[in-house]
């Protein structure tokens, strides 16, 4: 297939999206999706893949768009997977719809962008997160915002964005989650997420550097290994950061890669003691004013938002009151049957 190879707004919308999904200020893993409305086709990208491979191999496939808006107006659980509205002669890998198909859906652009900017994330984790945002967007050009606190992504989201939305709401910004930008074109949404992204843009504080070799001799004999970013050992240098992270989780696919928040490991203690007490192991471990370490079996995906949660606590000011997310709203997530199958897909692309 298909028309979309010759389409130059496709080929726009790969090629940004490898732009945004390489960019780990912009997205992280598998996080983060796009799409492109054509005659009555939305094209969505498809769960689990990374938007970073979007011009590597196919990350899009194709739903119909009416019958799926029908069923989200309805309020219909087969909007929540859209696998039923898959266009399946023109979906030859048997890809499957985004978890934010629906959010897709119903935003009447185009092209529709959603990222987890950290940015943006580390404004939305905050208590005063409207109000901040307001101040940051209000008088932009060409932006027209709505806010929406947080609810589980896909179905309940969809519909909590259509309620919120004016005609012309081309920016949304999602509480405890992310970045939504839309426009008429590719480009044009391109660049109203520098513009958004730029507006949100916070100071970030310095960390202290990591203690390598104290890492190291931690991690010998135990199922823990160092991150592969470095960047990530900010989280436990910084003590604040680490004020930050260590009361809980601030978004969704921080729960869906790492499981809730960050274990800190006291003084004396060993990361195999830790595992080994734990009745899940922990799959970030912050060692205070020496970096963090991540359990082996992490899932695909689990070293960016690793790497993520050092970005986004580093741009949140001491002592701000932030919101984390409840146990249940974690475990909504985890028991959920749509992450439940792009964690088997991060698991697969392990080995
Ligand atoms: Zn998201």
């Amino acid at each position: 297939m298909s028309i979309s190879a010759h389409d130059p707004e496709f080929v726009a919308l790969k090629t940004l999206s490898a732009a945004l999904g390489r960019d780990p200020h912009r997205t992280q893993a598998a996080g983060g999706n796009t799409s492109l409305k054509r005659d009555g086709i939305l094209w969505v990208k498809a769960s689990g893949t990374w938007l970073a491979e979007a011009e590597d191999r196919e990350i899009f496939l194709p739903v119909a768009l009416e019958p799926l808006l029908a069923a989200v107006a309805e309020n219909d659980e087969r909007a929540a997977k859209a696998t039923d509205f898959v266009i399946a002669e023109e979906n030859p890998l048997g890809l499957r719809p985004s978890v934010e198909t629906s959010v897709h859906a119903v935003i009447p652009f185009p092209a529709v962008l959603h990222i987890h900017c950290v940015e943006t994330v580390a404004l939305v984790g905050r208590q005063d997160a409207k109000a901040v945002i307001a101040a940051r967007l209000e008088g932009l050009a060409g932006v027209t915002w709505a806010y929406v606190p947080y609810v589980k992504p896909g179905l309940p989201l969809a519909r909590e964005i259509d309620a919120v939305s004016k005609p012309g709401t081309n920016v949304v910004i999602l509480g405890n989650h992310g970045l939504i930008v839309a426009a008429e074109t590719v480009a044009e949404a391109g660049r109203l997420i520098e513009r958004v992204s730029a507006a949100l843009a916070s100071p970030v504080r310095a960390a202290p550097t990591a203690d390598i070799a104290a890492l190291e001799a931690l991690a010998e004999g135990s199922p823990y290994r160092l991150p592969a970013d470095p960047a990530a050992h900010a989280t436990a240098t910084d003590p604040e950061r680490l004020a930050i992270a260590r009361q809980g989780t601030i978004y969704p696919d921080h729960v869906v890669f790492l499981g809730s928040g960050i274990a800190v490991l006291d003084a004396g203690d060993t990361p195999a003691a830790l595992a080994a007490r734990s009745p899940i192991a922990p799959m970030l471990i912050a060692v205070p004013g020496k970096g963090v370490l991540i359990h082996k079996e992490v899932l695909n995906g689990g070293d960016a938002l690793a790497r993520a949660l050092a970005d986004v606590t580093g741009r949140i000011p001491p002592g701000t009151p932030v919101n984390y997310l409840t146990v249940e709203q974690e475990q909504e997530l985890v028991t959920w049957d749509a992450e439940i199958y792009r964690r088997a897909l991060a698991s697969a692309a392990k080995s």
